[in-house]
């Protein structure tokens, strides 16, 4: 099999766009998807300082490395979530990516441990809490990322989420039918009110299988195994349904959330923009200051109580 651009031997086939690639020309390939995902969504200009959110694994890390090679002014965020061996190996890869590659590009990295803040790691604030562990996880990651990106002038906040992802989110979404957060799916979600980063997903284009042959052929270091909470998650589930489908039908993952995005971009029925909800919604957290629909925002409430549940 032979690269359809140069014609010297091909590293990679990609059934869903009908082709192969060579190293070379499928690192090009990669990074038009990315520029292009970047313009059309609006996502930032070439002069903004972009704030990449990253966990060591391979999205995160080769998001980070596409934008810094394409002459972006992207920093990162590494929040340490405590959890063992898991945590202390990701941490590792991040701080070395950081020290070698990115610090040759003038790129730092910012790092922002849990259990410096809750007294624990992930799992024991969440038993305290008696709150599930990735929900916990969660309000705290969009914090400290939020937190991070606006305090420190950030333009816009980048993460790693990538075709699969969002296709499984998707699915999901559309099983439960939350209209809510179906109405937020984007690749880019605006800065609605002050205090609030604007978030963008410039891998949305590309697939898992795709960013994994990216970080091995510019020789990323990723952690390879997942965070162990992950396991028998439903978006693993949504995931494996897809895979399914995908090595039927070749681009079925990509038919249904492009498709997606398009009818999103036309509303049959004209609704209160996202913005205009946000403003009307949102107000200052009285002890952070962060944007909340309650007097306190829900990361507060959850480090207060931390606090009293283990008095340190
Ligand atoms: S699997 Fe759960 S705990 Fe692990 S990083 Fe994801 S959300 Fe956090
Ligand atoms: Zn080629
Ligand atoms: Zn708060």
């Amino acid at each position: 099999m032979n690269c359809g651009k140069c014609k010297t031997k091909a590293v990679i086939s990609l059934p869903r766009h009908n082709a192969a690639f060579c190293k070379g020309c499928f690192t090009t390939f990669m990074h038009e998807q990315v520029a292009r995902a970047i313009k059309s969504f609006k996502m930032f200009a070439p002069e903004d300082r972009i704030l990449v959110a990253v966990s060591g694994g391979k999205d995160s890390l080769a998001l980070w490395h596409i934008l810094l090679t394409l002459g972006y002014r992207a920093d990162a965020l590494y929040v340490n979530l405590g959890i063992g061996a898991y945590s202390d190996e990701s941490h590792r890869k991040v701080r070395h990516y950081a020290d070698t590659v990115a610090a040759a590009h003038g790129a730092k990295l910012i790092v922002h441990v849990v259990e410096q803040e809750a007294g624990g790691g992930i799992r024991e604030l969440a038993t305290v809490l008696h709150r599930p562990t990735c929900s916990t996880c969660g309000t705290i990651k969009r914090y400290q990322f939020n937190r991070a990106a606006v305090e420190q002038d950030y333009d816009v906040m980048a993460t790693g989420h990538n075709l699969d992802d969002e296709a499984a989110r998707l699915l999901g979404n559309v099983l439960h039918w939350q209209d809510e957060y179906l109405e937020k799916q984007g690749p880019t979600l605006p800065a609605s009110v002050e205090g609030f980063a604007k978030k963008v997903k410039p891998l949305c284009r590309l697939s898992e299988r795709e960013i994994a042959a990216y970080a091995v052929v510019n020789r990323i270091d990723y952690i390879v195994e997942e965070c162990p909470m992950a396991k028998g998650s439903k978006m693993i589930l949504y995931k494996e349904v897809l895979n399914r489908l995908e090595t039927e039908s070749p681009g079925t993952k990509q038919r249904f959330y492009w498709g997606f995005l398009e009818k999103q971009n036309k509303p049959d029925v004209p609704k209160e923009s996202m913005a205009e909800k946000d403003q009307r919604t949102l107000h200052p957290c009285q002890s952070c200051g962060q944007p909340t629909t309650a007097d306190t925002c829900s990361y507060c409430k959850m480090m207060a109580k931390a606090k009293t549940a283990t008095p340190r």
